[in-house]
């Protein structure tokens, strides 16, 4: 099969996925892949992704200006673009609204605590690029901020963006970015997440090199913020406390922007489920309590 003809049939496929998982609904997402150094084929807008055939691709040149089809190109175009730009060993694009994903975009809370061992070694964090006018250069500026150091954003109020060498390996990302959510977010409704400590971390980016597991960029010093405001970002902000030996640590910053998950605990337990705080827990309890009494 001539390699366009075998993107168009992957694109429908990976279209009807993300139709079937709920990914998207009514006409959302858009995904694209390079044919060649100067070609996209993307999907058209005002479709469904769901049951897209393959003669309704678009291909566009490197402006998006369209140059084959009967359809319009996708109304994303311009963060698509905006990742082909700055990652030129980038091949695929996939953009839909996941919903547990985007849940967190919406609340603000980015992806970006150490929590599972594969999420670290293949996507690392998953930072939330401010919002934008959606089909506006406004959004493919909050993405091309974040995309030189990660395969995998939220959108702020508005979706996930996900890339990869080839159309199928971005639609896994997409995937994973929504299953550590849909994961993120009952450890926190059961708690809060017990974190894997900054050893551990480094011990999982010496993995990432030891099998090849291509990373776009290492993991953010702790105590070195991504970058300046403004400058775009050039390494991976993670959440994963020092504590010598420790392999998983209690999260430091708990609930932070979600729902408080120590109140969560304690609203689940009975009165004679005996309640055992640490000291550490206690204070911070306490310190709560006055914070709000002020
Ligand atoms: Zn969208």
């Amino acid at each position: 099969m001539p390699i366009e003809e075998r993107h168009r049939a992957d694109i429908v496929e990976i279209g009807r996925r993300l139709h079937d998982r709920g990914f998207i609904a009514s006409n959302d997402g858009n995904i694209s892949v390079r044919l060649d150094a100067d070609r996209l084929l993307t999907t058209p807008t005002g479709v469904s992704k769901g049951f897209m055939t393959p003669d309704m691709m678009v291909t566009t040149d490197l402006t998006g200006r369209k140059l084959t089809g009967d359809r319009e190109p996708s109304s994303e175009i311009l963060m698509h673009l905006a990742v082909y730009e700055h990652r030129p060993e980038i091949k695929a694009v996939v953009h839909a609204h996941p919903p547990t994903a985007t849940g967190f975009a919406v609340a603000g809370i980015p992806l970006d605590r150490a929590v599972l061992a594969e999420v670290v070694t293949t996507l690392g964090s998953i930072p939330i690029a401010d919002y934008g006018t959606p089909s506006t250069s406004e959004l493919a500026d909050a993405v091309r901020q974040y995309i030189r150091a990660h395969d995998g954003l939220l959108l702020a109020n508005h979706g996930a963006l996900t890339v990869a060498h080839e159309l199928f390996a971005a639609y896994y990302k997409m995937e994973t970015v929504e299953h550590f959510a849909r994961i993120s977010l009952v450890a926190r409704q059961l708690g809060g997440e017990r974190l894997l400590s900054r050893e551990e971390v480094n011990r999982l980016q010496d993995l990432r090199g030891r099998y090849g597991i291509a990373a776009p960029a290492p993991f953010c010093p702790p105590d070195r913020p991504e970058g300046k405001e403004g400058e775009d970002v050039s390494c991976q902000a993670l959440e994963a406390p020092w504590q010598p030996g420790a392999r998983l640590v209690e999260a430091q910053t708990v609930g932070s922007g979600g729902a408080a998950p120590r109140d969560v605990r304690l609203g689940l337990l009975g009165p004679d489920d005996g309640i055992r705080l640490t000291y550490r827990e206690l204070t911070a309890l306490i310190a709560d309590a006055v914070k709000q009494l002020r």
